[in-house]
């Protein structure tokens, strides 16, 4: 069998982001590639491409289907191993500045603003936590909340999730400039810090729950809806472009850390040494 890794890794999941947009409108992480220094795959979202079940899919690797958590409204913990959970049993530390209903899934449910909102708890699966409610807290508060959180407890790892992509296309569109530039602001945010990301140790992967449609919503199986894209940054990847579902965004993360895990994840996606 392989040597074990031993990463830390950052999760970045940008709510909402369609392949083609970050394709199209993230110039700084497609600089990155064009230097070989990231990878940019395809994913297709699970469904339904909703943001809760696939909050659950990225986090656990089980399909919304199989996981239960098959709409917004289901509001209890996870049943699965996550990535938070696997890493904190094994004395790993866990951070997430991230949409309550994170918190809701890998800590506790019902989210209560005033106890959960700063969460600092080593016996949680997160054991520091910044979250929010608002689909319109701001990008930039959540990569600063992040950041804290990082350079406080230097999690093993971590989880950044903001919802402003997501909000625009549900007031804009996918084919709106409010949409497109909401995603160049997230870029813009990510340029910020990636190369003290790397340089402190870090592997970063950004990617999507789901896409966007032109009916402000998502949820069905319109490719647009659907395709989310997987930027892969760091000197642990492969960079071959290898093809890679939504269900082994989890395997990946744990594979990365050094985790013992029974989750499926592209080894050809991982560079061994
Ligand atoms: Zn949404």
């Amino acid at each position: 069998m392989n040597n074990k890794m031993n990463n830390k890794v950052i999760l970045v999941v940008l709510d909402g982001l369609n392949y083609q947009v970050a394709h199209d409108c993230m110039g700084y992480l497609n600089g990155l590639i064009e230097q070989q220094r990231a990878s940019l795959s395809p994913i297709q979202s699970e469904l339904p491409s909703l943001s809760r079940p696939l909050y659950e899919c990225l986090l656990t690797g089980v399909r919304p289907i199989d996981s239960g958590i098959v709409s917004n409204h289901i509001v209890r913990r996870s049943k699965h191993d996550s990535i938070f959970s696997l890493a904190k049993n094994q004395g790993l530390r866990t951070a997430a500045a991230a949409y309550h209903w994170v918190s809701e899934l890998y800590n506790r449910a019902p989210y209560q603003a005033v106890r959960d909102r700063f969460t600092q708890d080593e016996t949680l699966n997160i054991q520091h936590g910044c979250f929010y409610q608002w689909d319109h807290y701001p990008d930039e508060a959540v990569f600063l909340d992040a950041e804290q959180l990082r350079l406080s407890h230097q999690p093993n790892f971590l989880l950044i999730h903001p919802m402003n992509i997501d909000d625009a296309g549900h007031k804009f569109g996918l084919d709106s400039s409010q949409y497109r530039n909401s995603a160049r602001h997230a870029d813009v945010l990510l340029s910020h810090f990636i190369d003290l990301w790397l340089a402190d140790g870090y592997q970063v992967l950004v990617t999507s729950d789901h896409g966007m449609n032109n009916d402000r919503s998502h949820g069905g199986t319109l490719p647009e809806e659907r395709e989310v894209p997987l930027f892969m940054i760091g000197s642990a990847f492969a960079h071959h472009g290898a093809h890679i579902k939504q269900t082994d965004i989890c395997g990946l993360c744990c594979e990365l850390l050094g985790l013992d895990h029974q989750k499926p994840y592209p080894k050809e996606s991982l560079r061994y040494d």
